[in-house]
């Protein structure tokens, strides 16, 4: 389809037009419909409460969004990494208790009180800097005290934990909501670390009763326990990934019937006959033994489609897979259609995600890349633009 040149008159209506919503074909949808329905699953499995984590973007979903969506649909708690996403999510409206993860700097304490977020505690060090920051402003802090039990990220260690929990309890300026740790090895079911790490964490929270306090919100379980160890669920669970309906670790079976929200589309935006023997793309790595047609797609690592899927990719399109061949470039690359293979510009092209019968999920991306689906979701970046379908949909 061309579009006839427009009249001087229309030329305002399309410069509104362009300024309202991105006419890139490339683009990123989100299926709510998808979120709502692994939140519902994942709440069913674990029968308790659901933080949901939506660092980085919400996985490259849309951090807002899908915040707005997963409280509307009854998620109790958001996770975030960072203080700024935390203050993003309360900007847009987000009412539900949020935690931040990520270790804490003395100068942002305050900033965490003010916008009403919880607060990892991590060590003596940090609950001192949270209660001076307390005091000064005359107002509670809400804190999560971080246990290590084998990740040696932060947090305090299990065996050493006991002094800890009883500053925490007794300090006047803290509240103390939760106490959690985070498992190392969950995604693989059959790893015996997780059963180390959940026992480590109980002996830690013992403390609490030792000691007389009232227990806090135990959680612990990450995607891969909430999948694969029951045990680990306890008051409330931390999923990420299966929110988005990718699973921790793709060679895992699924024990709880996910679907991927996400999927990433473009359109053929060249067609053309490369010839035999002439190379295609940078550093000319890849060449037609005979003459083949290739199509260009306007995407490329600038987008965050990695550079490392240059001659292992797949692409659908008119449902069939075909491969990217040469280097995949900042903006564009390209894909071998085969001799007798059809396109035309502006066919829909699938990246990630279905098209009839064919599907491209983002584990076979990952492994095509070499990297692992956490990374693929979140490396998309800004450029790419997000819609939005499903139950109520606000394009966004
Ligand atoms: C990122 C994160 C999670 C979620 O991990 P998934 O593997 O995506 O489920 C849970 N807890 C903490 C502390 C995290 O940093």
């Amino acid at each position: 389809m061309t579009e006839p040149t427009p009249a001087i008159a229309d030329i305002d209506a399309l410069r509104h037009r362009h300024a309202e919503a991105s006419e890139r074909p490339t683009r990123i949808h989100v299926d709510l419909d998808a979120l709502s329905h692994n939140l519902r699953a994942l709440r069913a499995h674990a029968g308790v409460p659901v933080m949901g984590i939506v660092k980085a973007n919400a996985y490259g979903h849309g951090l807002v969004p899908v915040a707005l969506h997963l409280q509307a649909q009854g998620a109790e708690y958001m996770g975030v990494a960072f203080l700024e996403e935390g203050i993003a999510l309360r900007q847009a409206g987000v009412q539900v208790p949020i935690l931040v993860m990520g270790g804490i700097f003395g100068p942002q304490v305050a900033l965490f009180i003010v916008h009403n977020l919880d607060i990892t505690v991590s060590s003596l060090d940090k609950l001192r800097q949270v209660e001076r920051a307390a005091e000064a402003l005359g107002r509670k802090a809400t804190i999560h005290l971080k246990i290590d039990t084998g990740m040696e990220r932060i947090g305090v260690h299990s065996y050493h934990a006991g002094a800890f929990i009883e500053a925490a309890v007794a300090s006047p300026w803290c509240v103390v909501k939760g106490v959690y740790s985070h498992l190392a090895c969950a995604d693989d079911p059959a790893s015996p670390m997780t059963a180390l790490q959940l026992e480590r964490f109980l002996d830690a929270c013992a403390h609490f009763d030792r000691i007389g306090a009232p227990m806090p919100l135990r959680h612990l379980a990450n995607s891969g326990g909430v999948l694969h160890f029951p045990e680990t669920h306890l008051d409330m669970v931390r999923p990420g990934i299966a929110l988005y309906g990718v699973l921790p670790d793709p060679a895992s079976q699924p024990t709880v019937d996910l679907e991927p929200a996400l999927s990433l589309v473009s359109q053929v935006v060249y067609f053309k006959v490369v010839e035999a023997g002439h190379p295609v793309s940078y550093g000319a790595t890849w060449t037609p033994q005979c003459d083949t047609r290739v199509v260009t797609i306007p995407i490329g690592y600038g987008d965050g489609y990695p550079r490392s899927l240059s001659s292992r990719g797949e692409v659908l399109i008119r449902g069939y897979r075909h491969p990217i061949v040469g280097r995949i470039c900042m903006d564009q690359f390209m894909v071998d259609l085969g001799p007798q293979g059809t396109a035309y510009n502006e066919d829909d092209v699938v990246l990630i995600g279905r098209q009839g019968d064919a599907e491209i999920r983002c584990e076979a991306v990952a492994q095509a890349a070499g990297t692992i689906p956490y990374e693929i979701l979140v490396g998309l970046n800004d450029r790419i633009p997000r819609e939005y379908r499903g139950a109520d949909t606000a394009q966004t």
